[in-house]
């Protein structure tokens, strides 16, 4: 039942006149609100003011045309204006062009990439469709060259996660469980949790730098038991977790002294973001209908 609900919101995601309806409707704000920053500058200078990290995402993907392509980058650099020193952006290929051209997206992302070295500022890729991930690996081997901080997404649920993590040798590497459908992904929680064990596994006894984003505490535990097997000390790892999930669970690492990042997406085009958050827990979709009944 769970499975079906989130796969019918995945779809949900993608259609047009489900956004116009959604984004048409003033009752959604107090749902935006709590998982999308309204006020980018007040929402970084609170949370790193509270010993957090952040990475900043500007909403935007599934872009089809060049201009819309070139304005992503003018909003990532202006972006990178704001971020102080040791933050992250995390960017989405489809947002900087993917879909038309990878040598497109390629070009865009290494000018979000020296600007942001430029401000001591990393960049992750984010992972996206299933069809899109043979380009962001080919996107990222090539930035690497240049920029060999920038970091890339590994979603735990595509079968060849494990093997993915392990050719990544070096890299800094965000793993999730995953937020899409791919065709001959694990669906089975047991399955994806199986996998996410298996690459974390791999990471923490690599080269590379672990980045790892999940508000499961049985995951988190065994993300810090690993660490601490592997030699690593706080400086070595961190924790990612969503802007407006799990708040406290996210101050109570931070006061340990571990690095614990927020992901925080900003900008107009938060819909299928948000989507894609309903989709993860079926409890949220019960909040954001009673908040369009309640008005
Ligand atoms: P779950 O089992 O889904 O959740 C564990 C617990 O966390 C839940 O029981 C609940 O208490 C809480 N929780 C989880 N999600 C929510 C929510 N939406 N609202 C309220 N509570 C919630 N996916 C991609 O495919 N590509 C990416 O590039 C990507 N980047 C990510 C970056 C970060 C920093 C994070 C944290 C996640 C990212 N994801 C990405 C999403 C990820 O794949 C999962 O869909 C999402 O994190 C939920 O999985 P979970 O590991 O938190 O475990």
């Amino acid at each position: 039942m769970v499975s079906v609900l989130r796969q019918a919101l995945l779809a949900i995601s993608k259609s047009r006149r489900a956004e116009r309806l959604v984004t048409g409707s003033p009752l959604t704000a107090d749902v935006v609100r709590r998982y999308v920053a309204d006020d980018i500058g007040a929402v970084i200078d609170r949370l790193t003011r509270n010993g957090l990290l952040v990475t900043a995402d500007h909403l935007g993907e599934e872009v089809t045309d060049r201009a819309q392509a070139q304005r992503a980058v003018g909003e990532y650099l202006s972006l990178l204006d704001r971020l102080p020193a040791g933050a992250d952006v995390s960017v989405k290929l489809t947002a900087l062009g993917l879909r038309l051209s990878e040598q497109l997206a390629l070009d865009h992302a290494a000018v979000i990439c020296q600007a942001a070295e430029a401000k001591d500022v990393t960049v992750t890729l984010d992972a996206e469709e299933h069809d899109t991930i043979p380009g962001l690996h080919a996107v990222h081997a090539t930035l690497r060259k240049e920029h060999p901080d920038v970091g890339v997404v590994v979603q735990a649920y595509l079968p060849e996660a494990l093997e993915r993590c392990e050719k990544l040798g070096g890299a800094r590497v965000r793993l999730c469980k995953g937020a899409y459908t791919a065709p001959g992904a694990y669906t089975a929680p047991a399955d994806i949790d199986l996998s996410f064990v298996r690459c974390l596994k791999a990471l923490m006894a690599g080269t590379g730098y672990p980045m790892v984003a999940t508000h499961d505490p049985r995951l988190v535990r065994i993300a810090s038991t690993l660490a601490v097997l592997d030699g690593r000390d706080t400086t070595g790892f961190e924790y990612q977790m969503l802007y407006g999930v799990r708040p406290a669970e996210q101050a109570r690492l931070a006061g340990l002294g571990a690095k614990m990042r927020v992901y925080v997406p900003y900008g107009a085009d938060w819909y299928p973001y948000l989507m894609r958050r309903l989709a993860e827990r079926p409890r949220n979709l019960a909040f954001f209908l009673r908040s369009l009944v309640s008005r």
